[in-house]
């Protein structure tokens, strides 16, 4: 269909008031939950079909996550939607001041393929607990998974108010020609910036949810086999297609070596000796991107920097967790962001030296810091700029609801994820309620001495 009249559509339907009510908001996320619950074997078949992706992965990182969502929405949203009060002054006494929680409008959300089904369903679940029409655009690298939300969403949820636009770049372009009243766009800086050029022609807000290199940092620590299993539970979940997941390392050389053969032995306890014949071991999404990690590998010089992995599989679209250590800094794998199982593990002097390195490059959207000192972690939290920080553990820091999720600079604007979902889908209007009954004259004209000496 035409995007032009998908979206009159949803104006339509936004004008008619039907989407404002908490009994209709309950409504649809109740829907969500059903859909997912009742349709869990499909969507865990159709990533699976997508990614390769282990279905426990997919329940757990995806499917339990919008269900938990969309639950924690409905008993959050009273509270949410009531007006919040706030203290006039001496120039509107006696009034009330209040501020209302506004649906935008028509919501456009642009969902990438790593997470196919959480990270479409999970914006729609704001934009609908706001009180906004959405469409949703999912992404056609995930054929499968954009397949079966195209066909699910309008069986569950209120088909005046919510849209499945399928499609590629042509199709996005012409969606994106559209004037919406929000964009939420998940996915690669570089369309970010095309999504956010086309918004600016009708002035409409976005959220950028973007990637880039997010570094971790390893201290010297006492145990760096739990170092090893926190850093390779976020950088091998879905075979290391995960925003969040740590980019590369940074060690110092004197703990390299501790770190590397731990990280070996992790890969061998997660996937019982053999990544390839593991069931919990996803696959790269397509064709070109595992090209695209393979190339990397093979260059020269980074070949001779692997120091575990590297076997790969064209057929079946796999890559073995790899590790490099001291890989060329001009070399692709350390300017672009990976999105694989390939870890570089690059050697820095000290903190000091790791701070700067981060501090030259663009502001990540997640920054990990393994150490057993405080101060340690404390120079990151305070000498670094990210979207978020995790000490520790690696990705973890996305499941809090009470942590606002989202990048900053080349990693994204704005933020998501329990109560700032709701706010990021809502306009916050100013409501000043004054009576007529009762009028100061002191601030009209004219200003009389008498006026300007109280
Ligand atoms: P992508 O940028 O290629 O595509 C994302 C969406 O944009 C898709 O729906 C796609 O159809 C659309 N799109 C692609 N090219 C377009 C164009 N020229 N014009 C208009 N629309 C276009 O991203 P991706 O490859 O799907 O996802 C991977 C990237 O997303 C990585 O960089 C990753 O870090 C990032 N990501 C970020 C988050 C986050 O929450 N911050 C989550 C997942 C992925």
């Amino acid at each position: 269909m035409d995007p032009a009249v998908l979206v009159q559509g949803l104006r339509s339907t936004f004008r008619t008031g039907k989407t404002r009510p908490f009994e209709w908001r309950k409504q649809q996320l109740r829907a969500m939950i059903k859909m997912v619950r009742a349709n869990e074997k499909a969507l865990c078949d159709a990533v699976f079909k997508d990614l390769g992706k282990p279905p426990f992965e997919t329940i757990i990182a995806e499917l339990n996550g919008v269900c938990n969502v969309a639950g924690e929405m409905i008993q959050n949203l009273p509270k949410w939607m009531k007006p919040q009060t706030t203290a006039g002054n001496v120039l509107v006494f006696p009034s009330t001041n209040e501020i209302y929680a506004e649906p935008l409008g028509v919501c456009l959300v642009i969902a990438p393929w790593n997470y196919p089904a959480l990270l479409a369903l999970e914006p729609m679940i704001g934009a609908l607990a706001a009180g906004n029409t959405v469409l949703l655009k999912p992404s056609e690298i995930s054929a499968h998974t954009s397949a079966l939300l195209s066909e699910l969403i309008p069986k569950y949820l209120d088909t005046e108010a919510v849209k499945v636009f399928e499609g590629g770049v042509p199709e996005t372009t012409a969606v994106l020609a559209q004037k919406f009243d929000h964009i939420f766009y998940t996915g690669g800086t570089a369309v970010g910036k095309i999504i956010m050029a086309a918004a600016a022609k009708h002035l409409t807000p976005v959220v950028l949810e973007l990637g880039g290199k997010s570094p971790a940092y390893v201290d010297s620590v006492g145990d760096y086999m739990t170092v090893a299993r926190r850093m390779l539970g976020g950088k091998l979940l879905n075979a290391g297609q995960t925003c969040t997941a740590p980019d590369y390392v940074l060690v110092q050389e004197a703990n390299a070596d501790k770190l590397i053969e731990a990280l070996k032995k992790v890969v061998d306890e997660f996937y019982v000796g053999n990544p390839e014949k593991s069931a919990d071991f996803a696959r790269i999404i397509s064709a070109r991107q595992w090209q695209r990690l393979v190339d990397q590998l093979d260059t020269p010089q980074n070949k001779k920097c692997i120091v575990y992995g590297g076997e790969r599989n064209e057929a079946t679209k796999y890559i073995a967790p790899t590790f490099l250590k001291n890989v060329p800094e001009d070399s692709k794998l350390m300017q672009e962001e990976i999105f694989g199982p390939i870890l570089p593990i690059q050697i820095v002097r000290d903190m000091h030296h790791a701070t700067e390195y981060i501090l030259e490059r663009p502001k990540p959207l997640s920054l990990y810091v393994f150490t057993d000192k405080k101060d340690v972690a404390e120079h990151f939290i305070h000498n670094t700029s990210s979207g978020s920080i995790c000490v520790n553990d690696t990705v973890v820091q996305v499941s809090v609801a009470g942590l606002p999720f989202g990048g900053v600079g080349d990693s994204g604007m704005g933020a998501y994820h329990g109560k700032y979902t709701f706010e990021t889908f809502s306009h916050k209007k100013a409501v000043c309620r004054k009576v007529l009954a009762f009028d100061a004259d002191i601030r009209y004209p004219p200003y009389t001495p008498k006026k300007q000496s109280i």
